[in-house]
Parts: structure tokens; C-alpha cells; sequence
């Protein structure tokens, strides 16, 4: 095992549900994996210090950082005896100086909301294999990482593959490549850019729709995608009246039927909030109009979406609904191992319902097509108030039932750019917040 190549990991926001389920992967692909060192040599976490530590502990060879961004836990971290020789960082800044440093191969992007979009950024801008489960910042910054996506690329195709690459075993540059999202380039390429691989479920079925059906034909030109289509599973309200989101308790908000999240997305899926930030998301990663993509109600949440070619065939992807296995494909990619997720099991009848979404009671969702549509401002607006939002009403502030009508409001009472910089961006994600409280205020 000693000579086997490493891939050293950061992972942000690791004492999170993403962040901990990636811990769990890691350790996996250290036992199973006889061709690479899946080494975690950063994590992140913002108050756990307790749980971060022991996590970081738990790696035989220890991290070689540790960040605590929000500094005021960062005093209380204790490393034990295991953690000795592991720099502690701290600060939000950490997370950017984790996210570039020249050791690190592949950067997993689970912090929840904006708080994750620099580190992101970052990690882009330093031509890391991105394992993004942090949506927020396509949906805030999708242009701009888009661009830089593009610039990755072109000083990748004029300098040449980089020593170091995420997948040591070699098939690297096979004809997958040109089904990554968000990599325009031909397949023969060089891959020292950075690659952005989507974690969140949806994304990762999408992106395995697309690449096994161009990895088939190597050579042929790869098949434009008609219609995205992505399922959702309705969330804790699928059946629930009006009158039932409108009273709904935070502590009722946040049970989830088939997934266990964090709080934010949880509130998210029960306003469906989340799938339309997954449509904007979408809409940058894959870089196709808001007009190619579908939403579809699919309770048990096997099948994790699909993808509609030009002569109408549907390719979908199924697995049970367990993190680790887009995770886990985004690290490896394009390599498929063995995972932990277990199996559907064929042995009994099973039911896949797929039905429309009821706009009129899931508002969101109109919101995060027309976000998707205009781009520019927009997503940043909708984001930041959401964000805000949903903590209001999770300090039993607001009604479950104004969290989506806050972000209509904020995003039509600001004025929408096309083109904004990343400062103009940063200036709105905090006026449209300042909106949402003064309002509710
Ligand atoms: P979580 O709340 O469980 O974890 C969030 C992580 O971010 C924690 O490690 C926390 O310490 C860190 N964090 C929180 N605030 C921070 C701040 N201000 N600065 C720096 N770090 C901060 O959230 P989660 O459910 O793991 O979700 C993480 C991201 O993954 C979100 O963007 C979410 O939309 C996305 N996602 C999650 C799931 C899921 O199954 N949980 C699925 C798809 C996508
Ligand atoms: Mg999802």
C-alpha cells in the first residue's frame, strides 16, 4: 500500500451530514481501494470542535490541518494526543487557504449555504477536482464559476496535464471526460483544470445519465440532452393542505420522509425550496436553459432523476437514497467501486410513483425557473433571503407558509444586473437579508 499514489482530501463543513457521510466514504475507499491512499489531509467545521476532533482523530495518518471557521469555537478546540501534529487553522479565511493549498487534490464543498461560496470559489479558481454538494454557490455565483471553470480550462490546455490528478489509476482521460459538467472540452483534453462533480443526488444521476450514454460510443459525438428532468420527493408536505404548511411547526417542517440533512436543506425540501435551487444549480453545472429542465414528484426517491435524449428514450438513475453513493462517485469518478450504500432489493414488489408538482401549493418552484431564466443578480437575492428566511422561521419568527413569498418579494424589489462582479454579489446577498428581517421585523 505504501507506494500506491495519495489523494489527499479536504473536506469542508465535515462535522456536517455531507461532511460526516464523506468521513464514512473515505474510510471505505481506505479498505477497499488497493490502488490509491484516500488520505483526509484538511477538514473543516464551524462550532462542532468536539465532533470535528474526533473525527480527524479517527484517521490513522492524522490530517495535517484543521480548520475551525467561526473563531470563537476555535478557542475551545482541543486536539488530543492523536491530533498533535496537526496545525490548527481558524476563520473563515481558513477555509479559502485550505481549499488552494498545493496539497490538496480534491476539495468536497459541504458547507451549508453562502458561508461556503469563497471556499468554493477557491478551490475552482486552483483547478481542484470539485466534489460539490455546497448548491449555494452555483446558484449565487453560477456565472462566475462558470467563467472560471472555462479559464481553468484554457490554461490547462496550454500548460499541459498536471503532475498530480485525483484519479491515479489512469482512465482519467477516457471518453467520460467530456460528459463532466461544466468541462466543455473535447475528450483528449488535458485534465489539470478543475473538474466540478456534482454530490447532490439529482446532479449525480444526471451527470451518470449522460456520461454512460456517451462512454459507450467513444469517438462518436456526444448526444445533446433534450430535457433534464429531475425528481423530487415532495418533501414532508407532498399531501399536506394549505392550511397544514400554514400552521406547520419547524419541528414538523423537519421530517424529512426518505432523507436525513442537515436543518437547511431539510426546510428546504419541505418548501421545495431546494428543488429550485437544484434547477438553478443544474442550470450552470450542465450549462443548459432553465426552458430544457423538468420537475417530477417521486416519493420514494430511488430513482434520482433522469434525462430525456433527442429521440425521446429516458435514461434514469436508481439507488437507494443514501449520500454515500454520489459521494463516493465523486471522488473515484470515473472509476465505479464497491460501495456501502446497500442494494435495492428486488426480492419484494416495489412501487416508482411519478407525478407533477402542484405549483400553486409549492410556489417555489416558479421562482427558481425564473431565477434559472434571468441569472445575473438573481440567484444571489433569492438565495440570501431564503437563508434568512428559513431561520426566522426556525426561530419561530415567521410562518413556514412566508418563507417563499420573502424571496418573491426581495428579489422583485431589487434592482437585476446581468453581468455583477463577485463584490456586487456579496452586496446583495446581504441587502436582500437585511430586506427579509426589516420586513418581518
Ligand atoms: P449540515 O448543516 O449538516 O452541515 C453544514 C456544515 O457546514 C457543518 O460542517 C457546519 O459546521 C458547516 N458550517 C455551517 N455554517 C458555517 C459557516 N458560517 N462557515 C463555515 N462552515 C459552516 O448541512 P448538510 O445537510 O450536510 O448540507 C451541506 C451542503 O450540502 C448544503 O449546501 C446542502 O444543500 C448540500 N446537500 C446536502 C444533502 C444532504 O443529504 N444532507 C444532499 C444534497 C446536497
Ligand atoms: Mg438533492
Amino acid at each position: 500500500r505504501n507506494d500506491c499514489p495519495t489523494v489527499n482530501v479536504a473536506v469542508l463543513g465535515a462535522t456536517g451530514s455531507i461532511g460526516t457521510a464523506t468521513i464514512d466514504v473515505l474510510h471505505h475507499l481506505d479498505r477497499i481501494d488497493p490502488t490509491t491512499t484516500w488520505n483526509l489531509w484538511a477538514a473543516s467545521g464551524h462550532r462542532n470542535v468536539a465532533l470535528l476532533s474526533e473525527l480527524a482523530g479517527q484517521f490513522t495518518r492524522p490530517p495535517t490541518q484543521i480548520a475551525v471557521s467561526d473563531p470563537a469555537s476555535a478557542a475551545t478546540f482541543a486536539a488530543g494526543k492523536s491530533l498533535a501534529k496537526t496545525q490548527l487553522v481558524t476563520g473563515p479565511e481558513a477555509l479559502v487557504e485550505i481549499a488552494s493549498a498545493p496539497e490538496v487534490d480534491v476539495v468536497v464543498a459541504a458547507i451549508v449555504g453562502r458561508a461556503g461560496l469563497e471556499s468554493t470559489l477557491a478551490a475552482v479558481e486552483s483547478g481542484k477536482r470539485v466534489a460539490l454538494a455546497n448548491k449555494e454557490t452555483l446558484v449565487v455565483a453560477g456565472s462566475l464559476v462558470q467563467s472560471t471553470l472555462k479559464k481553468a480550462e484554457s490554461v490547462a490546455a496550454r500548460s499541459g496535464p498536471a503532475p498530480s490528478t485525483p484519479t491515479p489509476s489512469g482512465p482519467a482521460r477516457s471518453s467520460p471526460a467530456r460528459s463532466s459538467p461544466a468541462r466543455s472540452s473535447p475528450s483528449d483534453a488535458p485534465r489539470s483544470g478543475a473538474e466540478l462533480l456534482p454530490v447532490d443526488s439529482e446532479h449525480s444521476a444526471i451527470f451518470q445519465c449522460l456520461g454512460e450514454q456517451q462512454a459507450a460510443v467513444s469517438g462518436v459525438p456526444a448526444c445533446k440532452p433534450r430535457k433534464l428532468i429531475l425528481t423530487a420527493s415532495g418533501g414532508p408536505f407532498r399531501n399536506a393542505s394549505m392550511q397544514e404548511m400554514h400552521d406547520a411547526t419547524p419541528q414538523r417542517a423537519l421530517q424529512h420522509p426518505t432523507w436525513e440533512m442537515g436543518k437547511k436543506i431539510s426546510i428546504d425540501s419541505a418548501t421545495m425550496m431546494n428543488k429550485a435551487l437544484e434547477v438553478i444549480e443544474a442550470r450552470w453545472l450542465f450549462d443548459i436553459p432553465a426552458e430544457s429542465i423538468e420537475v417530477v414528484v417521486h416519493p420514494q426517491s430511488i430513482i434520482h432523476s433522469m434525462v430525456e435524449f433527442e429521440d425521446g428514450s429516458v435514461i434514469a438513475q436508481l439507488s437507494p437514497p443514501d449520500m454515500r453513493l454520489p459521494i463516493q462517485y465523486a471522488l473515484t469518478y470515473p472509476r465505479r467501486l464497491a460501495c456501502e450504500t446497500p442494494t435495492l432489493d428486488r426480492s419484494r414488489p416495489w412501487d416508482l410513483t411519478l407525478q407533477p408538482v402542484d405549483r400553486e401549493r409549492f410556489p417555489a418552484l416558479e421562482l427558481g425557473f425564473e431565477v434559472a431564466r434571468v441569472g445575473g443578480t438573481a440567484g444571489s437575492v433569492v438565495n440570501a433571503a431564503n437563508e434568512e428566511a428559513v431561520g426566522l422561521f426556525l426561530d419561530g419568527k415567521i410562518r413556514f407558509t412566508d418563507i417563499v413569498p420573502a424571496c418573491r418579494r426581495a428579489l422583485e424589489n431589487h434592482h437585476h444586473e446581468t453581468q455583477p462582479t463577485l463584490t456586487r454579489l456579496l452586496e446583495l446577498d446581504r441587502w436582500a437579508r437585511a430586506e427579509v428581517r426589516k420586513h418581518y421585523a
